[in-house]
């Protein structure tokens, strides 16, 4: 019998250390191996994905290329520029390929891709093998073990792992890898032109077209920014498996750190270095596996001498709620992602929904009061011109690393929904997925549930404020004299609330406190935003609104908004 010729498809997984995928494909001796990375239309195009991002992406696919022609000089990640569904069948063909191996995705749109490539799989009589490995436990096993219920809590998600038994000990990277095979494709590689938007790139009013789906020399090879049309990345975070074992040696070779590690007395001020360790890019993209994160961590906390912490607070806790969150997102499928239709999202009016279903008539516009002036709240924020210094220094920290600490996400997440702006968790989860670096759209869709209130925590009376939460970490306010450059050389005393200064220290110190933000400078002179409200008042709107609706008790799956009034479906 012939052995198995069988292509190796990279997706959530950009690393050679434990890999239960890339183990099974080992396992079955193949005669070739195909390591290959496929343009995908939902990142390409329909995902919002910003500079940052991308750059990252290239940092892991050229590492892992790297890595995997270390172990042998004839292959290398081979990248190639079509759609899984339409690229598949012809590659079964032009390879003869017998199996197809890949790690597990749950992500919504992730199950309906990799359906359909089964099906392709099937009618090419391929054999397909799917394994687990981007989360301590498959999040279809964490739900089934929850009684076909969403994981709501690190609770249930301790509660269902017991049952599921031990997180699987990570397996080491492979030693060698077999030959590619040939890669003449054998067809032609001009796309039909009935299908120009799936392999033509278009970004920021840039097109690149690529005609071959072995790219421009017809070898495979990741792209470049600027062969994307991409505008070069602001942040200095870098991406690759070799990097990200580097960063969790790094973490490790500190075991007081690693074992009393308590999320909610890490600061969200801190930089360079920063109080938490930075690995969740690396989870994204699987440059680094959870599992090996998990027990690096758990045999530190095992051999430990002195007080170690527990979950949720410690480090292993931090994975679980990354498991929680990906255990809601299976459970729930396109519904967890908005409020519409999702049976465990709460119902609040905001005054700047990001849905409005008008065909259907479920939301109308009837209650959006003072949208305009929301509209204009939700741009400053976005913009880092709020005039309130911490929220700035984050959302500009945002833009141009693509990450921010955890409480850090917690305060301007608040600050835009029930905090502050009273605006749909939506439109913010929204920014945070352009430009988050690590963005996980089960993480980030939770989290922003739990901040606004809707799920997963429900004390919405307890609001973060913009001026006093983040001085207690930092009195001298250096993290916003980073962020915040034009009030750098401001007191202490007025750094978190600048506006209250004198005009002459204002003056004195360089910047005055004047307009909107849209003009940085007047006269020679910076400037910086006043407050966009009085924060006092609007927490008070907010806290009103928040508790009329959970009054009402609306949840995503039985609302309808009609003439002004809410009712149940
Ligand atoms: P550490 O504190 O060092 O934690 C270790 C790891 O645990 C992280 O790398 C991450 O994988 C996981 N983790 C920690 N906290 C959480 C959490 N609350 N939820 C899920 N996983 C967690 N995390 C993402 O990975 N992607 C997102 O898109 C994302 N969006 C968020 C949006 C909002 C509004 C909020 C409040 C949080 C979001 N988080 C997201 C969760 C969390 O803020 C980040 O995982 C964390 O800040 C990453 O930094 P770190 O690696 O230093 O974390």
């Amino acid at each position: 019998m012939s052995k198995p010729r069988v292509i190796y498809w990279f997706r959530t997984d950009l690393r050679l250390h434990d890999s239960p995928a890339l183990k099974a494909a080992l396992d079955l001796k193949p005669e070739c191996l195909y390591p290959i990375w496929t343009w995908d239309p939902h990142y390409v195009y329909r995902a919002r994905v910003g500079s940052n991002r991308w750059q990252y992406l290239l940092d892991c696919q050229n590492d892992l290329s790297k890595s995997i022609a270390k172990l042998n000089p004839k292959s290398k990640l081979f990248l190639i520029r079509e759609a899984p569904q339409t690229l598949f069948p012809k590659l079964f063909k032009a390879w003869k390929i017998t199996h197809l191996v890949f790690e597990k995705d749950t992500d919504s749109y992730a199950r309906e891709r990799d359906k359909k490539v089964m099906e392709l799989a099937k009618e090419a009589g391929v054999e397909v093998i799917v394994k687990t490995g981007r989360t301590l436990y498959d999040p279809d096993e964490l739900v089934k073990h929850n009684h076909d219920k969403p994981t709501m809590s690190i609770s249930q998600v301790q509660a269902a792992g017991k049952k599921i038994g031990s997180i699987p000990r990570p397996i080491p990277a492979p030693k060698a890898l077999p030959d590619p095979g040939e890669t003449d494709l054998g067809f032609d590689q001009e796309q039909p032109a009935s299908e120009p938007d799936i392999n033509a790139i278009q970004r920021d009013g840039n097109e690149a077209s690529y005609s071959s789906l072995a790219g421009p020399n017809g070898d495979f090879a990741i792209p470049t920014m600027e062969e994307l049309g991409l505008k070069p990345a602001t942040t200095s975070h870098r991406g690759g498996e070799r990097e990200a074992l580097r960063a969790l040696g790094e973490i490790i070779a500190n075991e007081d750190y690693t074992a009393t590690f308590e999320k909610p007395k890490t600061a969200p001020t801190a930089f360079e270095p920063q109080s938490t360790t930075l690995l969740s890019p690396h989870m994204h993209f699987g440059s680094l596996s959870c599992r090996e994160f998990y027990w690096r961590v758990q045999d530190i906390v095992s051999k430990y001498k002195g007080k170690a912490s527990q979950p949720p607070t410690s480090l292993t806790g931090q994975l679980l709620f990354r498991d929680m969150y990906f255990g809601a997102q299976s459970a729930l499928g396109y519904s967890f992602g908005q409020t519409y239709n999702n049976p465990q999202c709460r119902f609040i009016p905001w005054h700047l929904p990001s849905k409005i279903d008008t065909d259907s008539g479920l939301i109308t516009g009837e209650y959006l009061v003072d949208n305009a002036e929301a509209e204009v709240h939700f741009k400053r924020w976005k913009e880092g011109r709020t005039g309130f210094p911490w929220i700035d220094a984050l959302m500009r920290q945002l833009k141009h690393e693509g990450w921010i600490h955890h409480l850090g996400r917690h305060a301007v997440a608040c600050f835009l929904t029930r905090g502050g702006c009273y605006v749909d968790w939506e439109r913010g989860a929204e920014v945070f997925e352009e430009w988050l670096i690590d963005h996980e759209a089960a993480c980030n869709i939770g989290n922003w549930q739990w901040l606004s209130c809707t799920a997963f925590f429900a004390q919405f009376y307890r609001c973060y404020s913009p001026i006093v939460f983040a001085q207690k970490w930092d009195k001298e306010g250096n993290f916003i004299r980073k962020y915040v450059p034009e009030l750098a050389n401001f007191d202490r005393k007025y750094i978190y609330e600048p506006h209250k200064a004198p005009i002459a220290d204002q003056r004195k110190w360089g910047c005055q406190i004047k307009g909107d933000g849209s003009s940085t400078s007047e006269g020679g002179m910076r400037l910086y935003a006043k407050p966009m409200f009085d924060f006092p008042t609007r927490r008070d709107i907010c806290l009103n609104g928040i508790k009329n609706a959970y009054h009402v008790g609306l949840y995503g799956n039985n609302l309808k908004v009609l003439d002004g009034t809410w009712r149940k479906l």
